[in-house]
C-alpha cells in the first residue's frame, strides 16, 4: 500500500458550480459565488466583514497593510509557523519578534509573549496550530492592556473554535487559508476577516483589494465612475475558484466529521503510548473545539523521529516535518536571530512527525498507518 501524506478531497459538486459560474458569463472576482461564500462565512462564523483573497498569505499581507505597519514596529508571533506569518510583517519593513510555544498545544506561549512586549510592539499574530485555538482570553487581555492589535493566523483553523467563539473572529482581524492542504479548499485561496465595525478600515480594505480604486463604491452605486484613490493591489480570487470553494463549504460539517473520525481513530491507537510517556500526541484543551486539521507524533528524540520516518517510508507511508523554526532559518538569521534563541521551539520541531491525514482516508488506510506506527513505537 502507498499512503500519500496528503490528497485533496472533492465533494463531487465542484464541477457543476464551476459550470454554473461560467454560464453566468462572469468569471473575474466579486461575482455571484464570491458573494455566496462571503455570506456563508459571515453567517456561519459570525464575522462582521469577510474579504475573499487568493491565499492566506495575501490575507496576512492585507492585514499588515491595514495596520499601517512602519519600519521599527514590532509584531509578536510564534517562530513555529509558516513563513507567510512573518513575510507580511517583513514586507512592511517591520520586525517579527519570535515568541516561544507551549509544549502541550505548540501554540504561542502567553507568558513569553508578555515578556517580549516593548514600547515598539504594534500587534500580535497568534497562529492556531493544527486547528487548535491559542489561549485567546489571555492574548486578548494582554493586547488590550498594551494597546496592541491582534491578527489571528487562522489559516489552519476554519470551523474551529475557542470558548464557543470561532477562531479568526477573536482578533481585530483573522486570516483563513483554502490552500489544497487545508480542510476546505479551492487549490489556492484565503479570506481576511474583519471583526470590528471600523468603517474606515473596511473602506481601506475595499480599496486595497480593488487595486487602490473606489470600484466598490461604484458597484454599490455611490459614485458614477471609479478611479485611483489610494495605493492598493489585487487579491481577489476569480469566480472559478469561489464556485469551487462554495461546493466545499456546502460540505463543511461532513468534512469536519470525517476528519474528527480519523483523528479519533489515530488517538485511539496512540493514546496508550502517550499515556506511558513514550510519545506526545495532539492535546485539545477543554476550551477548544478543533477542526482536526492535522495529526502529529512527538518522538522522544530527533533520532527516533528520523528512524520512524525512514521505516514508515519503506512501508509506503509518507510523513512530514513541521516547521523549521523561523528564527533559526536563513532569513531569521538575516534578521539577527540565532539557533538557541528559542530552545523549546527548536526541541519540539526536531521531534515532530506529521502523519498522513486527509479527508478521503479510508478505514484500511488508517489501519495500515496505525499498524506500522504502533509497530515502531513498540520497539522504542
Ligand atoms: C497554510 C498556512 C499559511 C499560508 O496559507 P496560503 O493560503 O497557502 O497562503 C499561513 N499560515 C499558516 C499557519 C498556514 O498553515
Amino acid at each position: 500500500m502507498i499512503i500519500p501524506f496528503y490528497k485533496p478531497y472533492y465533494t463531487g459538486a465542484e464541477e457543476s458550480y464551476i459550470r454554473d459560474a461560467m454560464a453566468r458569463n462572469r468569471i473575474s472576482g466579486d461575482g455571484f459565488y464570491t458573494a455566496k461564500v462571503k455570506e456563508f462565512i459571515e453567517e456561519m462564523f459570525s464575522v462582521y466583514k469577510v474579504f475573499l483573497t487568493t491565499s492566506a498569505t495575501h490575507a496576512l499581507e492585507m492585514a499588515a497593510l491595514l495596520l499601517n505597519l512602519e519600519p521599527g514596529d514590532e509584531v509578536l508571533m510564534p517562530s513555529f509557523t509558516f513563513p507567510s506569518t512573518a513575510n507580511a510583517v517583513v514586507l512592511r519593513g517591520a520586525r517579527p519578534v519570535f515568541v516561544e510555544i507551549q509544549a502541550s498545544t505548540l501554540n504561542i506561549d502567553p507568558a513569553d509573549l508578555e515578556e517580549k512586549i516593548t514600547p515598539r510592539s504594534k500587534a500580535i499574530i497568534p497562529v492556531h496550530y493544527a486547528g487548535i485555538g491559542c489561549e485567546m482570553d489571555q492574548i486578548m487581555s494582554l493586547a488590550r492592556e498594551h494597546q496592541l492589535q491582534v491578527i489571528e493566523d487562522a489559516a489552519q483553523a476554519v470551523n474551529a473554535s475557542y470558548r464557543g467563539r470561532y477562531l479568526g473572529t477573536w482578533g481585530q482581524m483573522g486570516c483563513y487559508s483554502f490552500h489544497e492542504t487545508k480542510n476546505i479548499t479551492c487549490g489556492e485561496g484565503g479570506a481576511l476577516l474583519i471583526n470590528v465595525g471600523d468603517t474606515e478600515m473596511i473602506q481601506r480594505a475595499e480599496q486595497i483589494i480593488q487595486k487602490g480604486t473606489n470600484r466598490r463604491q461604484f458597484i454599490d452605486g455611490e459614485v458614477d465612475r471609479y478611479t485611483w484613490v489610494n495605493w492598493g493591489s489585487s487579491y481577489t480570487p476569480s469566480e472559478v475558484l469561489t464556485a469551487f470553494l462554495y461546493a466545499q463549504f456546502m460540505e463543511l460539517e461532513r468534512i469536519t466529521a470525517k476528519r474528527r473520525m480519523i483523528h479519533g481513530a489515530y488517538t485511539h491507537y496512540l493514546l496508550p503510548y502517550a499515556r506511558s510517556g513514550k510519545i506526545g500526541i495532539p492535546v485539545i484543551p477543554s476550551a477548544c473545539q478543533s477542526n482536526y486539521h492535522l495529526y502529529y507524533i512527538l518522538f522522544p528524540t530527533e533520532t527516533a523521529r528520523k528512524n520512524a520516518q525512514k521505516a514508515l517510508a519503506s512501508s509506503g507511508i509518507e510523513t512530514a516535518f513541521h516547521y523549521v523554526p523561523l528564527h533559526s532559518s536563513p532569513m531569521g538569521q538575516r534578521l539577527g536571530y540565532r539557533s538557541g534563541d528559542l530552545p523549546l521551539t527548536e526541541d519540539l520541531s526536531r521531534r515532530l512527525l506529521r502523519l498522513p491525514f486527509f479527508t478521503g482516508m479510508t478505514d484500511s488506510e488508517i489501519e495500515y498507518v496505525m499498524e506500522h506506527v504502533t509497530g515502531i513505537l513498540e520497539k522504542i
